[in-house]
């Protein structure tokens, strides 16, 4: 939603300050050299829920464990889901997040899936924009920085038995974090993996939980094993289509200037990046289709020279190109195993909206707080 949104009608999440809050010189020492998912800010947001009650108690409190009974269901059960989207601060000192709106309702439809209760989206919202004017000097300020969000929720209750809780927990976490590429943008490789799958029919694949990362890290293990940085999967149905990395989408440039990616199967995770994506390319004129993608295809179009460009996208590394591609019985660079143009020219459009360098057209800046 734009600028011109309605002021937020949620509930009020009740500040209580942190006394241990660092020091000016520590929070500025921590936020020039932020390593990702190491850092984090002085104050977290909370909300309970209980199946009598619904969602109560929203508060931000001082950032510090969680205590949880050994017989919390999540523990056992795996009743998770998440989100992660950043908030940036543009050249005036005014910080803004991209689209939250769009992770609300998949962090709902997350819930959804396991069972979990849906946290309103003004909620999820006013959790945020509260969260990031307390703790608003860790939004750093430099080249590709940002502030990473991490909203997740949890079931709970101490229960053993197998259904759905009766209590969950919905927490924010922020962590200030340095560009994903510190020294420019640099292809990474994939290994396509063909005994494992990430998701299958009817299961969570579409679904943002902890499960699917949990199941796709004996592969990425296996990718890493076979040097390479990340693994992609496949279809779990035939075993021949590409579905996408372990947390990011996948596109394919053909050398005709036509992109294409998978198609929303259920299976595949339906990202943020991607549909902005989609859309960035659409109305740069090119032909852009949603599809089922065969590796066959792929690895034909590499050797070819049909398939001209491979990148992977998400929030947390934005665009990523891919510069070769394995598996047991091929070894192919993409391209030159550089950067090819339409990746990066669809990267430097995304990232110059989410920094304020280019008009946001399509109201998908939302800004936390004015300018400085
Ligand atoms: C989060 C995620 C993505 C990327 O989604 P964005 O909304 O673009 O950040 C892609 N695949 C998986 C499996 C994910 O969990």
């Amino acid at each position: 939603m734009s600028t011109t949104a309605p002021p937020s009608t949620a509930t009020t999440f009740h500040h209580h300050p942190n006394p241990d809050a660092r020091s000016d010189e520590e929070r500025e020492r921590l936020v020039a050299a932020p390593a990702f998912g190491t850092v984090f800010t002085d104050h977290m947001a909370r909300v309970t829920w209980t199946a009598g009650a619904g969602w109560a108690d929203h508060r931000v409190v001082p950032y510090g464990p969680l205590s949880l009974d050994p017989a919390a269901a999540v523990l056992h059960y795996g009743q998770e889901v998440f989100e992660g989207l950043k908030a940036y601060r543009h050249a005036d000192g005014s910080v803004w997040t991209f689209r939250p709106e769009a992770n609300a309702t998949r962090f709902a439809a997350s819930a959804h899936r396991l069972a979990l209760p849906q946290l309103p989206v003004e909620d999820f919202l006013t959790s945020i924009e509260t969260l990031v004017a307390v703790d608003s000097a860790w939004v750093p300020g430099g080249d590709e920085t940002s502030l990473y969000l991490r909203p997740f929720m949890f079931a709970s209750e101490t229960f053993l038995g197998v259904r759905p809780t009766r209590e969950a927990e919905y927490v924010l976490i922020a962590s200030p974090v340095g560009p994903y590429f510190p020294g420019g943008v640099k292809p990474v490789s994939i290994w396509v993996v063909r005994d494992f799958h990430r998701a299958g029919p009817g299961g969570t694949g579409y679904a943002k939980c902890g499960g699917n990362y949990a199941a796709s890290l004996l592969p990425q293990q296996q990718a890493q094993a076979h040097g390479c940085d990340q693994v992609c999967f496949l279809d779990a149905a035939t075993g021949t289509e590409l579905e996408e990395l372990g947390g990011m989408n996948v596109f394919v440039v053909a050398a005709d200037g036509s992109v294409s990616t998978p198609a929303l199967t259920g299976s595949i995770l339906e990202g943020v990046t991607r549909d902005s994506v989609l859309t960035l390319l659409r109305e740069a004129g090119r032909e852009v289709t949603e599809r089922g993608i065969t590796l066959a295809e792929v690895r034909d179009g590499l050797v070819s020279g049909a398939v001209a460009e491979v990148f992977a996208c998400g929030t947390a590394a934005v665009v990523t190109p891919i510069g070769r591609l394995a598996s047991d019985d091929f070894d192919l660079p993409v391209g030159d195993g550089g950067t090819g143009p339409v990746t990066a020219a669809v990267r430097a459009q995304l990232t110059d909206i989410q920094y304020g360098r280019a008009q946001d057209h399509h109201g998908w800046m939302h800004r936390l707080l004015p300018p400085r």
